[in-house]
């Protein structure tokens, strides 16, 4: 036993027929599939997962305070976990985003967590800005050797932590941001599709913007010509750069944060192809909006709708259907015959099959004779492992209205 585990300070034991989701390469282990911790493993500290029969399955990192007890680093029991483990794995996952960066795109996620073998570590790269989150205690353990590596990679400048996630909580972490290596530029800037944006890193929502719509502000921009727009959650106004760069004739843009809408128009006014005077911008509440638009006749030919996580959990699901529901309805209404809708849910607690019944009940009690002609995800540096379906958390319908 000895042998095997070198690397780990300690030994955490499963019951019987918990290793199962392991053998398939699920990376978290519940408390309730724990039969014993040997040792006295630090939080975030190394431990070897171990099956009742003995049998050695992986590394991972302890979190004594949350429920979910262990996050695998490697299936690999062989495999040690030091400073070295996190420049392989963090060079493994910039290394598989070298061609989305191009003299027309310096944003991009470097490091999505579980997904790119990271648990709790996320890191999004603006131009030579990297802004990392750490959520886990296994991650925070390794801050250090994981903002080492981040500031190792070519052209990077500063490392930046906003490591201010809620689930730093369930972690007994307290929230920190703040400048980690380097210096941070002002204003933190980066091109997406050949477009400039700004991204407020230190107070921004996120990392300071969606980089996980990228693929979709991008069709979306194909689709926009001519088209009169209205994007609902607009944030900093990437549909809405993207739509204008397509040839969008108007756009209104609608979001309840006023600081969201000055780096909006901020990052308009950095972009001297885009004709600013097609843009309105509205600060409000979507749901009171919408249904003040209808009372006042205003329709659109191509309306977005991205909120926020109504569901971040599955026992939200029931109210978040409704939220979800009631503001595709009143989009629907207010889109005309032959008119396009793109609308997104980034919920966890519900799965594509659920929102789009939402979005057909939304239809029917609108009246609208529509049908699904597209289907959105995150953008390619959003993996998902196959392993690790909980990673799957954005969907998105594009919806044609014929009448
Ligand atoms: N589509 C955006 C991201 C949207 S995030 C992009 O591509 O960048 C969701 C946005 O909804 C946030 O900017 C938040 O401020 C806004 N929001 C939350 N509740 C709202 C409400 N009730 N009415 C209007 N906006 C709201």
């Amino acid at each position: 036993m000895a042998d095997a585990t070198t690397g780990s300070d300690a030994v955490l034991r499963l019951k019987p027929g918990r290793e199962k989701s392991l053998r398939h390469r699920h990376p978290w282990v519940f408390s309730g599939a724990v039969e014993a911790v040997q040792g006295d493993p630090a939080p975030g500290g190394t431990v070897a997962l171990v099956a009742a029969d003995g049998t050695l399955l992986a590394r991972a990192a302890y979190s004594p305070s949350s429920q979910i007890r262990a996050r695998v680093w490697s299936f690999d029991p062989r495999i040690a976990i030091d400073a070295d483990f996190f420049r392989q794995r963090i060079a493994r996952a910039v290394a598989a985003r070298a061609a989305m960066l191009d003299d027309r795109n310096s944003g991009c996620r470097l490091v999505h967590a579980e997904s790119d073998g990271l648990p709790g570590v996320i890191a999004d790269r603006y131009g030579d800005v990297v802004v990392v989150q750490l959520s886990s205690a296994g991650a925070e353990r390794w801050r250090d050797a994981i903002v080492d590596a981040l500031a190792a990679v070519p052209g990077v400048r500063c490392v930046f932590e906003r490591s201010d996630a809620d689930v730093r909580a369930l972690e007994g972490l307290e929230p920190r941001i703040g400048v980690a290596r380097g210096d941070l530029p002002a204003p933190v800037a980066f091109l997406e599709d050949g477009l400039a944006y700004r991204a407020d890193v230190v107070a921004g929502q996120k990392t300071g913007f969606y980089l996980d719509q990228r693929d979709n502000r991008r069709a979306l921009r194909s689709f926009a010509a001519g088209r009169e727009m209205l994007n609902v959650f607009c944030y900093t106004g990437g549909f809405t750069l993207a739509a204008l760069a397509g040839g969008a004739a108007r756009v209104t843009s609608l979001d309840s944060s006023g600081a969201a809408l000055a780096e909006a128009r901020e990052n308009i006014a950095a972009n001297p192809a885009l004709d600013g005077t097609r843009a309105e911008w509205l600060e409000a509440d979507a749901f009171a909006t919408l249904r003040k638009f209808r009372d006042a006749a205003r329709s659109f030919d191509l309306i977005v709708v991205d909120p926020p996580k109504f569901a971040p959990t599955a026992a939200h699901a029931e109210r978040a259907a409704r939220a979800y529901k009631d503001v595709n309805l009143w989009a629907l209404k207010l889109l005309r015959p032959g008119g396009l809708l793109a609308t997104f849910s980034c919920s966890h607690g519900i799965d594509a099959e659920f929102f789009r019944k939402i979005v057909a009940g939304a239809a029917l009690d609108a009246g609208a004779d529509a049908a699904v002609i597209g289907r959105f995800g995150p953008s390619a540096d959003h993996p998902v492992a196959l392993a690790f379906p909980e990673g799957d958390y954005l969907k998105g319908l594009l919806i044609r209205k014929a009448t």
